[in-house]
């Protein structure tokens, strides 16, 4: 076993870094503002494309980085430091978009490779959260040979700031769920509530509704019937970076909580001295560095094709839980280590704080990631906890 990252990773996490820094110059100015003005999204979509990190998911033929989920996993840890959801403006086009045909592709996906338009996923519905089958949202055939979308989504994130919105709908009379690429500018499209949330993000997670929305049928992503087939297919990346950008978040809070211990002093001692924020501090490196092996170790054999789809599915599961579990856990302690400055907005162990607390919510609440390797265990063994074999 050799865990060290090889040049081409280290070269990869130095280019995520230097990014990362540039844009965390922007932190405060979104937390003050609650967002940024669009100079400064021009000026980070320049330094996005300069560093080679645009689309990381995307193949290079198609002008994306072209990265394996390994390599986009150690990109999304350094681009977890920033607060604001800053990472999110390093753009990665859904995976869904993968399934476009050559001519959608030509209208949707490269231009939001090259980051001139920007898509948004719109699945989860009032009635419809952890249960997506549940959707109401229909998509009806009409006389014309078009589609109309009648529903309403909820939480969907960038769906201020993009052009375009990936739906799920229950398409025809068999109510076969499927994904629609519809334009936020097709008449029946309303952005109805612009709700705030927790945390600040840059960009915002409105709600919409769909009125008799008409859409051709080369606005169907995929094929009838397979949107939850598509969505699904991703959960596996999608919850690795979710694990990886927690921890990358945790490294900045400790680094940070382990300066001020060091600088602060109460009662005649650094703050560091006490064992009490010792042991705070120690709890905090265990979270991090455990966590990190393990969705390295996840990212790696997804990387190499070690593990079967199910058994991908769980693992990664596992890594979404435990890691956004102990960051969250880590930025608790490291705000609790800056006293009342770590209440302050104007720290980013506050931001930190905030804002990791959605990704036990998101893609997957921390209970269906808890189903997912309960039911992983009981259908298909322990095997899940194995390591592969050469
Ligand atoms: C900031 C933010 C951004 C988001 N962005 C998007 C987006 O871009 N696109 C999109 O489609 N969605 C998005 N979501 C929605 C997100 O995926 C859902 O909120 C999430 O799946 C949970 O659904 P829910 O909120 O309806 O909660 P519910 O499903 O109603 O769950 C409520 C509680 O019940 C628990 N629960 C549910 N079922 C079970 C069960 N079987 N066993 C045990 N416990 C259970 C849950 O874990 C949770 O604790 C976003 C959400 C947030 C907060």
């Amino acid at each position: 076993m050799d865990f060290r990252l090889t040049a081409r990773q280290q070269e990869l996490k130095g280019t995520a870094r230097r990014l990362t820094d540039l844009v965390m110059k922007y932190e405060e100015d979104c937390e003050e503002n609650n967002g940024l003005p669009p100079q400064a999204h021009d000026a980070i979509r320049v330094a996005v494309l300069d560093s080679g990190l645009q689309a990381v998911n995307m193949p290079a033929e198609w002008g994306g980085a072209g990265l394996s989920i390994f390599e986009q996993a150690v990109v999304q840890q350094e681009l977890g430091r920033l607060t604001g959801a800053l990472w999110d403006m390093v753009w990665r086009p859904a995976n869904a978009l993968r399934f476009c045909t050559p001519e959608q592709r030509e209208r949707f996906l490269v231009p939001v490779i090259r980051g001139e338009r920007r898509d948004c996923y719109a699945v989860t519905e009032p009635e419809a959260g952890s249960d997506p089958q549940n959707l109401s949202t229909t998509a009806t055939r009409t006389s014309g040979g078009h589609w109309s979308l009648d529903g309403e989504k909820w939480f969907v994130t960038v769906g201020d700031h993009a052009d375009f919105l990936i739906v799920l709908a229950a398409a025809g009379d068999e109510r076969a769920p499927t994904l629609f690429l519809v334009d936020k500018d097709t008449p029946g499209v309303e952005m109805t509530r612009v709700p705030r949330f927790m945390h600040t993000f840059v960009y915002e997670h409105p709600e919409f509704t769909f009125t008799d929305v008409r859409v051709p049928d080369g606005a169907v992503l995929g094929g009838i019937g397979e949107g939850y087939d598509i969505t699904r297919s991703w959960f596996t990346e999608e919850r690795l970076m979710i694990a990886a950008r927690t921890i990358g978040a945790a490294e900045r809070a400790l680094e940070l909580a382990r300066e001020w211990a060091v600088e602060r002093r109460q009662f005649g001692s650094r703050i560091a001295d006490f064992q009490l924020i010792q042991g705070m501090l120690a709890d905090c490196a265990v979270d991090i560095a455990v966590n990190r092996a393990y969705t390295h170790q996840v990212a790696w054999e997804v990387t190499e094709g070690t593990v079967d789809r199910k058994t991908a599915h769980a693992k990664a599961a596992i890594a979404k839980l435990a890691a956004s579990e102990a960051s969250g856990r880590v930025v608790d302690r490291c705000l609790q280590i800056f006293g009342g400055r770590g209440y302050d907005r104007s720290y980013p162990v506050e931001r930190l704080y905030r804002e990791l607390r959605v990704d036990r919510i998101w893609e997957g609440t921390s209970e269906i990631q808890r189903l997912i390797v309960a039911g992983e265990l009981i259908k298909r063994g322990t095997g899940v906890l194995q390591l592969p074999a050469a």
